[in-house]
Order: C-alpha cells, then structure tokens, then sequence
C-alpha cells in the first residue's frame, strides 16, 4: 500500500511558517504584503478558489483585495485596473482568475501583469523565464507539486517522470521543474498513442487532465510516486452540496501499486493558494 502524500497538513505547516514570516514583516516595515485579485464572472468553483484565498491571506495577516469584475466586461477595463495595480506600490501580487468569460483573450490580458507581480507565474515572460532554468516565480500549482514530491525524500536525478496534461498552468510547468531536477520527463497529451504504456514507465507519474479516475491502477508502475492534479465534480446525491470530488487516477486501484500517491481532495489542491501567499512574500522582500 502507497504512503499517502498528505497536502492538507503539509499546507497548514506552511501556512504557520508565511504567517510567522509576514508577521515579522509587518514588524519590520509597518505595513503588510498585499495581494490583488482580478474575477471576472461568476464561475461558481472560481468564487470556491478566491475565498479560499481571501480567507488564507487574512488568516496570515496579509492584505487582500478583489476586484470582482461583471461576465460581460470589456478587455479593456481589465487591462486598465492591472495597469493601475502595476504602478500601486502597496500591491505586491497580482492574479487573474481564470477560466475567464469566452470573449476575453486570456493571453493579452495575462501578459499585461508586471513581472515583479506576476506571484500565478503565468506570463509569458515568467514562463520564458521557467523554461530557461531561472523563473522569477514559479507557477502556484506546480510548486505545490514540487512540496509533495520533496515528501517522499527520494533522489530525483535519472528517474522517469511522465505527465499527463500539457497545460501552461501545471502540465508544462511542472515539465520543466522535473527536468530541472535533472528527470528524463515525458509530456503526455490528448492526441499521445499507448498512453497507458507511457504511464506504466514512470516513477514519477503526474496527471492534469480533468477526467474522472481516466488513469486505471494497471498504468502504474509498482513503486512509482503518483501525483494526482485532477480536481472533478461527480454528482452524489446523498451528498450536501449534490456532488463529490474525484481525481484523474482511479486511487483505490493505484494507492495499491505506487509507493506514495496524493489523494483527492486533500492532495495538490490545498496546496496551490499556500503557494500563492508564499510567492506574494517573496515579491514584497524583493520589489520592497
Ligand atoms: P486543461 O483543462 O487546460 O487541459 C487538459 C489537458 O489534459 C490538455 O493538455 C489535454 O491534452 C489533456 N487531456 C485531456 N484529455 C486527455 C486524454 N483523454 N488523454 C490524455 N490527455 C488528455 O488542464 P488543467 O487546467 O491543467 O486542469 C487539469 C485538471 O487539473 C482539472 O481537473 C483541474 O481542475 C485540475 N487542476 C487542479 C489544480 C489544483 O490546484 N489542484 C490546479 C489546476 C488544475
């Protein structure tokens, strides 16, 4: 049976650390860091995020603000309030919710943030930055990954990892974060053939593809480290809010081949907004 990488109470360790870390802060410069949040619309598991983070900034003590934006807003407007919080020295971080309403190119918007305040690491620029071995922040989820995986203590350099999901906020990240730790990465997506051949090779087996248990136990490799990223509402009706959440790995199965696995939920998630607070740190000690 697979040691379970606990993200819950690994993200409360952190969360203790960063409010130790801000409180010192505020000590020190009278004032707090202080992140910004851009939401356009009311996708109802964007609204769950952004409380989750509003709620962690506070208990840490750190400044948050929301700018909560109409479905039908003009690409311009939000362009123009990240403009404004580029020039705001009180604003140390900057994100962009997203998914973001249809109409909006995601892209040009994102790219609008200043690097300095980039603490989702989603522009270009960062990106570029990440791919060349020397990001200025790295991406919240694929940190929080990188945590997990530091759990299991095992030597990184020459294993095998394969990943399912080429997304720019976790798949490609995390691609280049293995292979900074010196791993032969795979990066599996829709269109790979015998993914399930791919997946049996890896050590270290990360999926992000938003697909209920699609990863079957006999994929994974005996002793390999599973990552499951995959956050998916299943309907449940003896359930209160009507569903419960799956992952993209059939865990029963899995958690008896792999010699550690994260659950879902209580995996990667939990950790994602703690990374996020610990990048807007990170952005105040550096632009102060
Ligand atoms: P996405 O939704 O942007 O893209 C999905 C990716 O999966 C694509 O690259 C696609 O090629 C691949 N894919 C889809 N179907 C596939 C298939 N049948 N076989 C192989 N590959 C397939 O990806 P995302 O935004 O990275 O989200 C993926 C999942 O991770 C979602 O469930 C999302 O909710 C979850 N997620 C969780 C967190 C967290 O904090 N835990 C953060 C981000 C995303």
């Amino acid at each position: 049976m697979a040691k379970i990488l606990d993200g819950k109470k690994l993200s409360e360790e952190i969360l203790l650390k960063l409010k130790r870390e801000v409180t010192g802060l505020k000590e020190k410069y009278k004032k707090a860091p202080h992140l910004a949040v851009i939401m356009a619309g009311t996708y109802p598991p964007s609204i769950v995020y952004v409380n989750i983070k509003g709620k962690k900034a506070k208990e840490i003590g750190m400044d948050f603000t929301l700018f909560k934006m109409p479905e039908t807003v003009e690409e311009q407007l939000v362009i123009k309030t990240i403009n404004k919080l580029n020039r705001d020295k009180k604003i140390n971080g900057i994100i962009v919710q997203l998914p973001l309403p249809k109409h909006l190119n995601e892209r040009r918007i994102l790219d609008h943030i200043a690097i300095e305040k980039d603490v989702d690491g989603l522009t270009t620029e960062n990106i570029g930055a990440l791919v060349s071995g020397y990001p200025y922040y790295i991406p919240c989820t694929p940190q929080g990954i990188m945590e997990l995986v530091k759990l299991t203590k095992q030597k990184l350099e020459g294993k095998r990892a394969v990943i399912i999901g080429r997304s720019n906020i976790v798949g490609k990240p995390i691609a280049f974060l293995l292979l900074k730790e010196h791993c032969t990465v795979t990066l599996c997506h829709s269109r790979t053939r015998d993914l399930d051949r791919e997946a049996a090779s890896a050590d270290i087996l990360v999926v992000a593809i938003g697909r209920p248990h699609f990863v079957k136990g006999s994929w994974v490799k005996k002793a390999a480290t599973v990552i499951d990223v995959g956050i998916n509402r299943v309907e449940d009706k003896t359930s209160p809010k009507g569903y419960h959440l799956v992952g993209d790995v059939d865990f029963k199965a899995a958690v008896k081949k792999a010699a550690y696995i994260t659950p879902v939920p209580g995996g990667v998630g939990p950790l994602t907004s703690i990374m996020l607070l610990k990048n807007t740190i990170e952005s105040f000690k550096k632009n102060y």
